[in-house]
This record gives structure tokens, sequence and C-alpha cells, in this order.
């Protein structure tokens, strides 16, 4: 990305609306795409719509800007209903704007001409006014006669930008809008896309695969699983306390030990959990976060002090800001995977004592898909 198109001024702000789903259900003959969505999103705030592919995102964002109808439930913009039993607004008069994963461009328009598409509702001279100011803020001025083919990766995702938000809309849906780009560059857009909503203050509901992209976006999360909301919190209440195992998996880096329930709690090798709330009998998962692990150099019979395991290191990888190690614990079916800050003191084969931090350990009902093997990722 050219350096020098750096974005300037500032955008002009939106009049920010709350956004309710009420009970949301879209359904395509028998199969649901979307299950009773419940979700409230103040004015002004970012919420990233997180999950694996397939459940339900895109179709959440096409019932909120209104190409498609839900089955039942209703949306509802600043209260007033758009989507439901009672109403149907078409989506041009919603003021939602829409910024799809391919930018959707139009090929034979000029960049000024893409941006301009969509405030033909105005006069033409106010029309290129309001064009001219968004492709300056963005950075983009001098490409204002180019061709979007004639553009980097980068500078397409700021024309699709600037043509979703020069019409201030008072919500902003965005379907996996970094997802084209290269890593490097997904940072850059991402931050100067923050700034560009934090500045129009647009109600946002940004789709993404990836839990990172989430963390950095968004005020919260919401994440979705077949079609369901499974929860929606800030990216601390995911990560401390996560409602189920597929959001641990999502939002932490974890050690899963399969066990069962016997008088409100599991036994595993790692020590004795309280698990009160699932019943006896049943399959649960201890998850041990890679960062809540210690490591101590096995000496003078430290490894029989209650709590202490004894380990050896099997393997281990510096990956700059940590070290991940593999070790062998007593007892234990898998090798512990242990994330350590810095530069690790224990080579290969070391004898260690391993200390787990109980209170960041986490107790889940196994998961109904059965997926209880490696930790899941979206993408
Ligand atoms: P991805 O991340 O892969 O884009 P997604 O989370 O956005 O996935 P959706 O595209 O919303 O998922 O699809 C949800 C479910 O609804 C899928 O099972 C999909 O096959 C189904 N679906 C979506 N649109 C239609 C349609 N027009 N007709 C039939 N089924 C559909």
């Amino acid at each position: 990305m050219d350096p020098s198109s750096g974005m300037r001024a500032r955008a002009a702000a939106t009049f920010a609306a709350s956004l309710k789903l009420e009970n949301v259900t879209r359904t395509y003959g028998e199969a649901a795409a979307l299950t009773g969505i419940n979700l409230e999103i103040a004015p002004g705030e970012i919420i990233c719509l997180l999950g694996p592919s397939g459940c339900g995102k895109t179709t959440l964002l096409r019932v909120i800007s209104g190409i498609e109808r839900p089955t039942s439930g209703r949306v509802l913009i600043n209260d007033s209903e758009v989507a439901g039993p009672n109403r149907f607004v078409p989506p041009e008069n919603r003021s939602v704007g829409l910024m799809f994963q391919d930018f959707a461009l139009f090929p034979h328009l000029s960049v000024i001409e893409n941006v301009a598409f969509g405030l033909k509702s105005l006069p033409s001279v106010e029309r290129t006014k309001a064009a001219r100011a968004i492709l300056e803020r963005v950075g983009l001025t001098a490409f204002a006669n180019a061709y979007p083919s004639t553009l980097s990766g980068g500078q397409q995702q700021r024309v699709a930008l600037a043509r979703a938000i020069v019409p201030r809309p008072a919500v902003m849906l965005m379907d996996e809008p970094f997802s084209g780009l290269d890593v490097q560059l997904r940072d850059t857009m991402q931050e100067e896309t923050l700034a560009l909503l934090r500045e129009t203050r647009a109600t946002s509901l940004i789709v993404t695969h990836h839990p990172e992209e989430a963390m950095r976006l968004s005020d919260r999360i919401a994440v979705l699983r077949d079609g369901r909301v499974v929860q929606v919190g800030t990216t601390q209440n995911l990560y401390e306390a996560p409602a189920s195992l597929f959001v641990a998996r999502l939002f932490s880096e974890i050690n899963e030990m399969p066990a069962r329930v016997s008088g409100g709690q599991i036994s595993t090798a790692a020590g004795v959990f309280p698990a009160p709330d699932l019943p006896d009998g049943s399959s649960a998962v201890l998850c041990i976060r890679e960062r809540a692990i210690t490591l101590e150099a096995a000496k003078n019979g430290n490894g029989t002090a209650p709590g202490a395991l004894l380990g050896r290191v099997q393997d281990l990888k510096f990956l700059g800001d940590i070290t991940r190690l593999d070790v062998a614990v007593q007892g234990f079916d898998h090798l512990l995977k242990v994330r350590s800050p810095g530069i690790n003191p224990f080579p290969k084969g070391s004898e260690v004592v391993v200390k787990i931090e109980r209170e960041a350990v986490l107790v889940f009902q196994a998961d109904a898909n059965g997926d209880n093997g490696e930790n899941n990722r979206l993408s």
C-alpha cells in the first residue's frame, strides 16, 4: 500500500441507530439457516458475528439488510419494525450500508462513479462533492478517475468501504470485508476501517471467520453456531467465561482431557475439579489453558509437592514472544501443550515439574456434536 495514501480529513457522522433482532428464524425448505436469533445492538456499537462456514452469518446480514425476509421474527431499526409479520421495508429505505466480501465494485464505472452510485437521490453537484470528500478521507483522491481493475486489493477495499459509508447509513453490514486481503494489508485495513466506522458512528455488524479479527474490531462478539447465537459478550467475557467448549476453543489455546462426572466433580490425572452443573455419569471435558501452566526444573524432590506433576519436555518451538512446549506428563494420555513467555530455559529431554493454575481450568459438558478431539478453528 502507498503510505502517502493514508486517510485524511474526517468523514461526516451519521445518526447512529439501534438494531434489534427478535426471535429471527429463516428456513429454506426443511433446513433452518437461522433459528430464534435474539440480538440487541446499541447505537454506534460494533459487533462481530463469528462462526464457522454455513452457520448463517451471511443469511443474517441479508435478513437485516432486507435482501431476504425472515421466515418468522422481527428486525427493528431504532425500535421501528423493518421486517416482521406487520411490515416489510425494502432495502433502499432502511438506511443500511452493505459491504461484500468480494467488494462487488462495478467494473465499468470509475472509482468516483462507484462511490457516487449510492447517492442517486442527491443532485449531481452534491453527489460529486460527497464522493470527493469520502475519497479524500480514504486517501484515494488521486484514483478518482481510475477503474477498479487497475487498483490494488487494499485500494479496492477502500473504494468499497467509501461507497458503503458515503450515504451515511445508520447501520453498516460488512460480510468478511478483509478476507480478500493479504495478512499485512489486512492489519492496516482493519485499523483504518475501524477508525472510519468510529468516526461515522454507524452501528456496525461485521462477519468474520477469525476470532482474532473479531477481538480486534468489536465492542462485543456474537458467536453463531448452526444458525443460533450461542454466546454474546465482550472479548474479555468470552475469554474468561466461555459458556461452552465450542466458545472456549475459539478464544483460548487449550489442552482437553475427557472425564466422567461423578458426585458433582471430575477426577483426572491433573487433579479433582468441581463440575456442579453437570449430571452424574455424563461426559465432560477438562480444559487447561496452555498459558495457565508453568514449568520448573525438577530438583530436590519438588515433584512430590501436593498438586505438582512430573513431566519431560518432548519438543519445543521458539515463537518470538513465547515458547511452545510439548510435555509428556505422568498419567496423561496426550502430550500437554504449554505456552511459556519469552525464551524457555528447558531444553528437549529436561525433567520438569508441571504446575497448573487451578483458577484458569474450565470444565464443560462434552460437545453434543461429538467433536471432542482436536481444537477447532473456524478456518
Ligand atoms: P460462510 O461463512 O461459508 O459464508 P455463512 O455462515 O455465511 O457461511 P450462510 O451463507 O448464511 O452461512 O448459510 C447458512 C445455511 O443456509 C447454509 O447451510 C446454506 O447452505 C443455507 N442457505 C443459505 N442460502 C440459501 C438459499 N438461498 N437456499 C438454500 N439454502 C441456503
